[in-house]
């Protein structure tokens, strides 16, 4: 079976992790020492950087 910790968010535009509740660039420690090759399962979103960049985009076709 599979952990719900073991699911790995990341941004589907600029790749970085979610975890702790914050965006990180740097894998979670607890997967750093896993074999490269290991499947970890992702969900993709969009980190808040990339919801504010969508939102400014989205405000400036109604200017
Ligand atoms: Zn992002």
């Amino acid at each position: 079976m599979l952990k719900t910790r073991e699911v790995l968010e990341m941004c589907r535009r600029c790749y970085v992790f979610k975890y702790d509740n914050k965006w990180h660039f740097e894998k979670p420690e607890h997967l750093r020492d896993r074999d490269p090759d290991e499947r970890i399962p992702v969900r993709f979103s969009q980190c808040s950087a990339c919801i504010e960049e969508a939102l400014a985009i989205y405000d400036m076709e109604y200017i």
